[in-house]
């Protein structure tokens, strides 16, 4: 594994854990996200597709609601996003590390807004073993947020 800390290596097996519930029978694209606080607290999601494919939700998109009841969204640490298929034993597998969709950089962004910091985003690959990490600052420059809102009416 490229990357040495092990409580990222926790927090991204906790992402692949999460990947194996997910709901993905069209693309056998499975996702897992886990979201971890200041704290310590870890909140997951995975992605849940529908037979009406636009309805799609993305592991992150489901991580950072349950982050949202369980912490908060102004308490997020980092994000571990990983995912591939199911093999035989019902691990994740697969070699390419997953990064975030604009969709939910964009999600991520806003929680970094709230929380007032950067926050650090660990993409691994769905057997764990390609980590790539960096930040949402560094995944989505010059992001549109709340500041911009500044001259809305009302
Ligand atoms: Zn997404």
């Amino acid at each position: 594994m490229a990357d040495k800390d092990d409580s990222a290596a926790a927090l991204i097996e906790r992402a692949r854990k999460a990947a194996t519930r997910a709901y993905a029978p069209y693309s056998g694209f499975s996702v897992g996200c886990a979201i971890e606080a200041e704290d310590g607290s870890i909140a997951t999601g995975s992605n849940m597709e529908n037979a009406c494919y636009r309805l799609g939700t993305c592991a992150e998109i489901s991580a950072l609601t349950s982050a949202q009841q369980a912490f908060g969204l102004s308490k997020i640490r980092r994000i571990a996003v990983a995912g591939g298929h199911l093999g035989d034993d019902g691990m994740l597998v697969g070699a390419q590390a997953v990064t975030p969709c604009g969709g939910c950089r964009q999600a991520i962004a806003e929680a970094s807004d709230l929380a007032d910091h950067d926050i650090q985003v660990i993409s691994a690959s769905g057997d764990g073993e390609t980590v790539s990490t960096t930040t949402i600052a560094a995944l989505l420059p010059a992001s549109f947020g709340p500041k911009n809102l500044k001259d809305a009416d009302g």
